[in-house]
């Protein structure tokens, strides 16, 4: 099972510092130093803070949220610490990241608890090539007959993930800036390459209370442990780039990469959406950005004779 966003995870360290406030900068027990220590808008991140956040634990990757409803005909179906959104239109639905395989019948429950029809599921697109939002991929196609589309960048990366031998679904490969268009929803894909080759920020418009919102779905920005040259150009290519996005309503692979635990606690019925949250909308590539730049010192230092 291919899992490269846990694969450095320390596991005694899973759940002991949910927002990074104590994660101790040096390993317990001899385990290589949790560096760099980022500090953004007043919290304090390390790498295994962060990976611990975004995985939590084994019973976080595979619970469903509850299911709900984020802002227009834009639904979250997915896990504790893995996003899946449902973006419904009277042409059938977009599924964006299947999550890990044996996720996707917990998706698929949550799906028909809003009433809405796993089969009618069209098009599926996802985040990044990584296992833990694209292994479910071939069973989500195998279930609805969904068109997968996928960034070209990210092709490579994608036919590596096999759950039991089966072949990656690929129906349509996309360039930075292509529109996947079903029913009146047009979502953008624009490459944002660093956490992998073809990491994609998805966005698209939804209307609500006879407005419209700016609706990103962000990628993971974070950065590997050891930063190649040509990837540390993408990276820097990719942060500059994602604050020209206009921005109403940050969501991201990830659900703590926009606070969705406490947005959620917010939902109340007739009162504002805690998802129009247009201050935070890059709060997650601010620290992701931070630790990456931090990173990149420490190595060109190590590399100083
Ligand atoms: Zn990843």
């Amino acid at each position: 099972m291919k899992a490269p966003c846990r694969s450095t995870v320390v596991p005694a360290l899973l759940g002991t510092a949910f927002l990074g406030l104590s994660a101790p900068a040096f390993a317990q027990g001899g385990g290589p130093p949790d560096v760099p220590v980022v500090t953004v808008r007043g919290q304090t991140y390390t790498p295994r803070s962060i990976l611990s956040r975004n995985m939590g634990t084994e019973a976080d990757q595979t619970t469903a949220f509850p299911p709900h409803k984020v802002i227009g005909n834009i639904y979250y179906v997915g896990v504790r610490t893995l996003s899946s959104f449902l973006i419904t239109t009277p042409a059938g639905h977009i599924l964006l990241n299947s999550t890990y395989e044996r996720n996707v019948r917990t998706i698929e429950q949550s799906v028909t608890q809003l009433g809405f029809k796993f089969a009618d599921i069209k098009i599926l697109v996802g985040t990044h090539a990584h296992g833990d939002h694209q292994e479910g991929d071939a069973l989500v196609k195998e279930l609805t007959g969904a068109q997968v589309m996928a960034m070209r960048e990210d092709v490579p990366a994608l036919e590596g993930i096999k759950p039991g031998g089966k072949a990656h679904p690929i129906d349509r490969v996309l360039r930075d800036g292509e529109e996947v268009t079903l029913g009146g929803t047009t979502l953008v894909a624009h490459l944002t390459p660093g956490h992998t080759r073809g990491c994609t920020t998805w966005t698209m418009s939804a209307q609500e209370g006879g407005k419209t919102f700016n609706v990103v779905f962000a990628c993971s920005y974070r950065s590997p442990d050891k930063v190649a040259p040509e990837v540390a150009a993408e990276f820097n290519r990719t942060f500059k780039m994602l604050r020209s996005l206009p921005c109403d309503v940050p969501l991201g692979d990830h659900p703590a990469q926009y606070n969705l635990a406490a947005k959620y606690g917010r939902l109340s019925p007739g009162g504002s959406n805690p998802f129009v949250d247009p201050a935070n909308c890059w709060v997650e590539a601010e620290i992701q950005e931070a630790m990456f730049r931090a990173t990149l010192d420490l190595q060109q230092k190590a590399q100083r004779p």
